[in-house]
C-alpha cells in the first residue's frame, strides 16, 4: 500500500502570467541566507508587481526582510527560489555579462549610508560621470548629461564639490543623479533618507517624487518614515519576508473644493489565495484555527468556528 502524501503541491495557477505587462514582477520569492548551520529565510515567498512609472514605499520591521528585497531587485543579490523579473530581466537566470549590463542601465541604486553611494575623491560632477564613463557614453553627451542631472536634483551649484563638502541632503541628491546617470527605467533607493532629519528628509524624498514624476523613471524606496510613506499613491507593508497588507492613496476633492487624501489599506492575497487576517481582527471575533467563510453575491465574509 502506498502512503498518501500528506500534502499536496499546489496546482500551478491558470490564465494570464502573475504580472503580464507589469514592469516588476516578483512571484513566491525565496531568499534564504546560511550561515554555517543557522539558516534565515529573509524572503519567504513575496509578491510584489509595480507598474511602469510607479513609486511604490515599501515599508515593514527591521528585519522584515527590505534590504533582502530591493538587493535582489537591483542585481546585487540572487533569490534562492521563486519567480523574479524586471522589465524583460529575469533575476533568477541571469548571465555574468547579463547582470553586470543590466546593474549598469536597467537599475539605479541608492543606499542609506551617505558615505556608501559616494567617493570622496571625486567631485560630484565626476561621480555623475563615473556610471557613464564605464557604459562608454561620447564625452560630450556625459558633460551635457551630468549638468541636467545635477540641476534637476537641485544641487548644479555643487558640481564642483566633493562629498564632504556637501550636506547630507545634498549628498543623497548627489547619489540620485549617480543612480540616474545611465538613464534606468528603475531606481531603487534603500532608506535613502534614514540618516536625515526631518526636514532634509522631506526635501530629499520631495526630490525622488520629482524624478518619478518628471523624469518617469519607476521608483521602489525603503523607508521606515511614515511622514514620507503617506506621500505616495502605494505603500506596500512586508512581514516575516513576505508582502502582508498594501495601503493606496488618492485625492478626492469634496463638495465645497477641498482636496483630501483618502488612505485605504487592502490585506494581499497571494496566488493561492491566502490572505492575513489582522492581529487585532482575530482577537476580536477569537478567530482561531478553523474559520467559516461563505460567498456572498458580492463579498467573502469570515465567522468563528462556534
Ligand atoms: P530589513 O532590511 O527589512 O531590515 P534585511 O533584508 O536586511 O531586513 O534582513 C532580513 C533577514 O535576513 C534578517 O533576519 C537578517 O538578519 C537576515 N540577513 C540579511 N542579510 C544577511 C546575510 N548576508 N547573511 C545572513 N543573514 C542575513
Ligand atoms: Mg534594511
Amino acid at each position: 500500500m502506498t502512503a498518501t502524501p500528506l500534502s499536496l503541491p499546489v496546482p500551478p495557477p491558470k490564465g494570464p502570467e502573475f504580472g503580464a505587462g507589469a514592469l516588476i514582477v516578483c512571484e513566491s520569492l525565496v531568499r534564504i541566507y546560511q550561515t554555517g548551520s543557522i539558516e534565515v529565510q529573509a524572503l519567504q515567498g513575496l509578491d510584489l508587481i509595480v507598474e511602469s512609472g510607479e513609486m511604490v514605499a515599501v515599508v515593514g520591521a527591521s528585519g522584515s526582510g527590505k534590504s533582502t528585497l530591493l538587493s535582489i531587485l537591483s542585481g546585487i543579490d540572487a533569490p534562492t527560489a521563486g519567480r523574479a523579473r524586471v522589465d524583460k530581466w529575469d533575476l533568477l537566470a541571469m548571465s555574468r555579462a547579463d547582470r553586470v549590463r543590466y546593474r549598469r542601465h536597467a537599475v539605479g541604486f541608492v543606499r542609506q549610508q551617505t558615505s556608501a553611494n559616494l567617493v570622496p575623491y571625486l567631485t560630484a560632477r565626476e561621480m555623475v560621470d563615473l556610471p557613464m564613463v564605464a557604459a562608454r557614453v561620447p564625452a560630450r553627451r556625459r558633460r551635457e548629461r551630468s549638468r541636467e542631472l545635477l540641476d534637476a536634483l537641485g544641487v548644479g551649484a555643487c558640481a564642483d564639490r566633493r562629498p564632504a563638502q556637501l550636506s547630507g541632503g545634498q549628498q543623497q541628491r548627489v547619489a540620485i543623479a549617480v543612480a540616474l546617470a545611465n538613464e534606468p527605467q528603475v531606481l531603487f533607493a534603500d532608506e535613502p533618507t534614514g540618516e536625515l532629519d526631518t526636514a532634509t528628509s522631506a526635501e530629499v524624498f520631495g526630490a525622488l517624487r520629482d524624478v518619478n514624476r518628471r523624469l518617469g523613471v519607476t521608483i521602489v524606496v525603503v523607508t521606515h518614515d511614515p511622514g514620507v510613506s503617506g506621500q505616495v499613491e502605494r505603500t506596500v507593508a512586508i512581514r516575516d519576508g513576505r508582502t502582508s497588507s498594501e495601503v493606496l492613496r488618492r485625492t478626492a476633492t469634496a463638495d465645497n473644493g477641498d482636496e483630501h487624501v483618502i488612505a485605504e489599506e487592502y490585506a494581499v492575497m497571494d496566488r493561492a489565495g491566502r490572505v492575513q487576517i489582522p492581529r487585532d481582527y482575530r482577537e476580536a471575533l477569537a478567530l482561531t484555527r478553523r474559520v467559516r467563510l461563505a460567498l456572498e453575491p458580492d463579498h467573502v465574509t469570515i465567522r468563528p468556528d462556534a
